[in-house]
């Protein structure tokens, strides 16, 4: 358990609200959590995760986000093996690590015994009296809080935003750049015979496509995650779901023939990656009892995002002293 730090007054007890229950904002709490502070994880998402995302349809499943995760980190690779303990990890003969049985899973354990409110977007965060409130974007909801310590652990634009009152701290975010991508969903009308399970394409509009039925505790029929180009998805934006659809289709069938699929769908991640980080751990107010991280303070991997929510978590506990005994 903490103590207060001596130049924080009030309660004895901490109480922290982070906006995103990606792999930054998971660890965070997590961190947060064990140290004995009172965390509320918040995500305008049904599920947990984030950008390590699964959707399932009836019987069929595709990450269609992150598709697996490299670990070099001694923390990492710790996280990773008690993820594995666990069951929510299998690490593969190349080493990578999947979600079991789906990339949304990874990370799953982490949440065990915190305070989470699911599909709840916060609209507004504002500083008052020396502590935090939160509005979500339901207008008859309560506002929650108070809080002591506020960590925004969303995308870069998104976390800009939201703090947009608290000027330094956003425009130092806003910095980071971040690319969207389209990724397609795919279960073909019979199987493909690709001797591979990850397809390279020397493409303008098509980057890679990842096997998924194969993946540890999956079954049913061949399906494909295809990932567009980054710069293709820039340019494309705004297409719709069902142009998109049709043009990574058509493209993906150009280089791999196939009949009519079963099963298709598109999804956009308008933040999907990190193109140009801040470079620094994460973004501090000490003086408002705040704290801003994510993927897009240090580069573009998940190792990234858990690296910079532990930062965020450091800052918070920099306030406060283990009791003695
Ligand atoms: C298609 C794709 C492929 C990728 N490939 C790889 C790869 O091969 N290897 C790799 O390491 N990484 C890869 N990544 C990147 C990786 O997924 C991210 O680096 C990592 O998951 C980011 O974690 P995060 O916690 O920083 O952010 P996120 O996972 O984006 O979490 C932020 C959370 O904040 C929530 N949120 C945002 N605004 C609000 C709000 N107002 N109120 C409440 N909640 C809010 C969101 O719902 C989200 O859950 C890929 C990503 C994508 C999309």
């Amino acid at each position: 358990m903490l103590t207060k730090h001596p130049s924080i007054s009030g309660s004895p007890g901490a109480t922290v609200a982070i906006i995103g229950a990606g792999a930054a904002g998971l660890i965070a709490a997590r961190t947060l959590h064990g140290a004995g502070l009172s965390v509320t994880l918040i995500d305008k998402s049904r599920g947990l995760g984030g950008r390590l995302a699964t959707r399932r349809v009836e019987t069929l499943a595709f990450d269609h986000g992150c598709p697996s995760v490299a670990v070099s980190d001694p923390a990492d690779l710790d996280l990773m093996a008690e993820l594995a303990a666990a069951g929510s990890t299998s690490v593969q003969p190349d080493g990578v690590y999947l979600g079991c049985p789906g990339m949304s899973s990874l990370l799953k354990p982490l949440a065990e015994g915190l305070e989470l409110l699911r599909g709840v977007r916060i609209a507004q965060v504002r500083r008052k009296h020396e502590v935090w409130y939160l509005r979500s974007d339901e207008s008859d909801a309560p506002e929650l809080g108070p809080f002591d310590w506020l960590l925004v652990a969303a995308p870069a634009p998104q976390a800009a935003d939201l703090l947009a009152d608290y000027t330094e701290v956003s425009a130092q975010i806003a910095q980071a750049r971040m690319a969207p991508r389209w990724t397609l969903m795919v279960v073909p009308d019979g199987d493909l015979e690709q001797a591979s399970d990850r397809i390279w394409f020397e493409d303008e509009v098509l980057d890679f496509a990842v096997r998924n039925d194969i993946k540890p505790g999956r079954s049913g029929p061949e399906s494909w995650v295809v990932h567009a180009r980054q710069d293709w998805s820039t340019a494309n934006l705004e297409i719709g779901p069902d142009t998109a659809r049709d043009r990574l289709l058509a493209g993906f069938r150009a280089y791999v023939p196939q009949g009519h699929p079963r099963y298709v769908a598109a999804h956009r991640w308008r933040f999907a990656e990190v193109v140009s980080p801040l470079g620094v751990d994460c973004v501090p107010d000490p003086d408002l009892r705040l704290a801003a991280g994510g993927d897009w303070c240090l580069g573009p991997h998940v190792t990234d995002a858990l690296a910079s929510g532990r930062a965020m978590a450091a800052q918070v506990l920099a306030f406060y002293e283990p009791a003695l005994g």
